[in-house]
């Protein structure tokens, strides 16, 4: 997982990702989550997207596209494994 600096301070940014989502929804619920998850500093609480530079979002943008690709692909591979065992 790719981890990204603060904007303002410079320091490693932790993700805060929605644990209900990812209870509620197994692995792709957890993918989901970490795809959505927001950013935050130590010093500087919660950092906005739009805070970071433009090359940043874009990794980003491709990493959460990835994650939801991920999920997609996961699913369809569950569904069709549920289809070929019945
Ligand atoms: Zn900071």
């Amino acid at each position: 997982m790719a981890t990204y600096s603060c904007p303002t301070c410079g320091s490693a940014l932790t993700r805060q990702s929605n644990s209900a989502a990812g209870a509620t929804g197994g692995l792709v619920g957890v993918m989901l989550s970490v795809a959505f998850a927001s950013y935050h500093c130590t010093q500087h609480g919660k950092i906005d997207r739009s805070q970071f530079p433009s090359e940043v979002r874009t990794k980003m943008m491709i990493n959460t596209l990835a994650l939801i690709f991920g999920a997609i692909v996961l699913l369809i591979a569950v569904i069709a494994f549920i289809v070929a065992i019945n």
